[in-house]
């Protein structure tokens, strides 16, 4: 086999995606999606904009990734001020970074009208922060921003920014479609002539969907000689979004000759986890996965019963263009295929559950998991309600405690004071072993009542359960059937830091919320090893 060429994936999700109409990252979920992208195998990990805002500042304090270049964003130094003189820069030196990206105006008229600058000054600036970024022993990527635009409207200029970076000793020189509007045939013709100026083993691209092309031109600057891809996870971005790595990932490493043409930093394995980790950063954002989604979306390998489907059935590929398990996602049609059981013995396995492959209970578990998912449970990122499935299939999960009964109730009225408050009451029987005990609680909401009122009292498991708190609490409304019925996921962790989500399904949340606070009581308790 032939050497293949190196083609490296850059990912934007905590930057560009960032930028998101809805999505709003915490600390934490930067933290999650960095680590996510990192086991990926994505080369370099864009983490923010260290400087420009505290948050960011405070995720740049350390290094974020083991494998991946953690990348801090920043813009050039100003005009008018010395590289050494420019806060701005001083700030973006200071990261705990393995690379620095800095974006810099790659068009004439940007230079002029937004930056209100000359186009000297504007190459001065991209020459001395690549210098001074060099300096610090950061390797350095430059993003040329409106580079397409900008080559339309004066390719020299737009060149001559290109080649600033090149000549400063940018390890990337990233061709940027800011707004989105350029179509694949001028994609290709533009990064070929500049690849006569920077050889493509020094350029990238960073596209934007506007057109609906953003992987589409992402391929056609490939095909042109660039060997540097940006993009985000599912897509995220402004307006339409940025160019999904996680279509580019599935079609660089599945489709016709990309694989064979290019390595990248994405194996085998991980790229059997891509739904996996298109659909966790979906549940941390707390957004509907997209169902059509190529490679990953829940319907892409549904086949509807029919003619396609009895052709399925003969032979997949007559009606699929790669394995849904290579990506790690699941043909939707074939009940009890054996694609259906090799994908829950290999989840059954990540849980950390030894199971035969033989083992009769997998259909068990397969239809337990079926039962459930008609009901609108999904355990793709309910990672301990997961793990009680199987154990309990499997006989393994105790009778810890038992709620007889519980009541929420929520009173809005004066208080002495005169002032209009809102009061949540929650009362909890639970029964452990031949002890009842009965606890009440007041809460910030109805859900907080209830939880304060469950583990305020679990008799002798109180120990075990006294580290544990509530991390994170999501709602769904879901059209499950012809009802809609609430999908509550809620994320718990403990001194150890462990971290775990369950799930609760219920027309009513109060329920759904029961259900999901319950099943991270019996998993702490299960991990514990309580005994009942
Ligand atoms: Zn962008």
């Amino acid at each position: 086999m032939s050497a293949r060429e190196r083609l490296y994936l850059f990912d934007t999700t905590l930057r560009d995606g960032a930028q998101t109409t809805g999505v709003d990252f915490s600390l934490e979920d930067k933290r999650v999606v960095a680590g996510l992208l990192d086991r990926l195998g994505i080369d370099y990990v864009e983490g923010g904009y260290p400087g420009a805002n505290p948050l960011d500042t405070e995720f740049f304090a350390e290094k974020r990734t083991e494998h991946a270049k953690f990348t801090a964003f920043g813009m050039t130094k100003r005009a008018g001020r010395s590289a050494a003189n420019d806060p701005g820069l001083a700030g973006l030196l200071e990261a705990q970074a393995d690379a620095i990206c800095f974006v810099a105006k790659a068009s004439e008229y940007q230079v002029r009208v937004a930056l209100e600058t000359t186009p000297e000054d504007n190459l001065e600036g991209i020459r001395d922060s690549v210098a001074a970024a060099l300096a610090r022993g950061r390797e350095v990527i430059v993003d040329c921003e409106h580079f397409f635009d900008g080559y339309k409207e004066n390719a020299a200029y737009a060149l001559a920014c290109a080649t600033a970076a090149f000549v400063a000793g940018a390890r990337w020189v990233v061709l940027c479609d800011t707004n989105g509007g350029t179509l694949p045939h001028e994609v290709e013709r533009i990064v070929t002539d500049v690849a006569r100026h920077v050889p493509g083993d020094r350029l990238g691209i960073h596209a934007h969907d506007d057109c609906g092309c953003a992987v589409a031109n992402s391929l056609a600057a490939i095909e042109a000689g660039a060997r540097h891809v940006q993009g985000t996870l599912n897509g995220l971005g402004e307006r339409c979004g940025n160019a999904n790595l996680v279509t580019l990932i599935g079609t660089l490493k599945l489709k016709n000759g990309y694989g064979e043409r290019f390595q990248t930093g994405i194996s085998d394995d991980a790229l059997g986890t891509l739904t996996q980790a298109s659909r966790a950063l979906d549940e941390l954002l707390n957004r509907a996965p997209g169902r059509h989604a190529p490679f990953v979306g829940v319907s892409a390998f549904a086949t509807k019963a029919g003619i396609h489907a009895s052709a399925v059935l003969k032979d997949p590929r007559t009606y699929e263009h790669v394995e849904p398990e290579r990506v790690g996602n699941a043909r939707k049609l074939l009940v009890s295929d054996q694609g259906g059981r090799s994908n829950i013995l290999a989840e059954v396995r990540r849980a950390g559950i030894a199971l035969d492959k033989d083992d009769p209970r997998i259909g068990r578990v397969l239809d337990e998991i079926k039962r459930k998912e008609a009901e609108g449970y999904a355990f793709e990122s309910a990672d301990a309600s997961f793990y009680l499935l199987v154990k309990r299939v499997l006989g393994e999960v105790p009778s810890f405690f038992d709620v007889e009964r519980f009541k929420v109730s929520v009173e809005r009225r004066h208080n002495a004071l005169g002032q209009l408050v809102t009061v949540a009451e929650a009362i909890v029987k639970v029964k452990v072993g031949d002890e009842v005990l009965i606890s009440a609680a007041e809460g910030n909401g109805p859900v907080n009542a209830l939880d304060l009122a469950l583990r305020k009292d679990l008799g002798k498991y109180q120990d075990l359960i006294g580290d544990l708190e509530l991390v994170d609490y999501k709602v769904r409304i879901y059209q499950g059937g012809s009802d809609a019925v609430t999908r509550v996921l809620i994320e718990s962790g403990d001194k150890s830091g462990a971290r775990w989500t369950t799930i609760g399904v219920s027309p009513n949340i109060i329920d759904a919320s029961f259900q999901a606070l319950s099943d991270s009581i019996n998993y702490k308790l299960l991990r514990s090893g309580a005994k009942p």
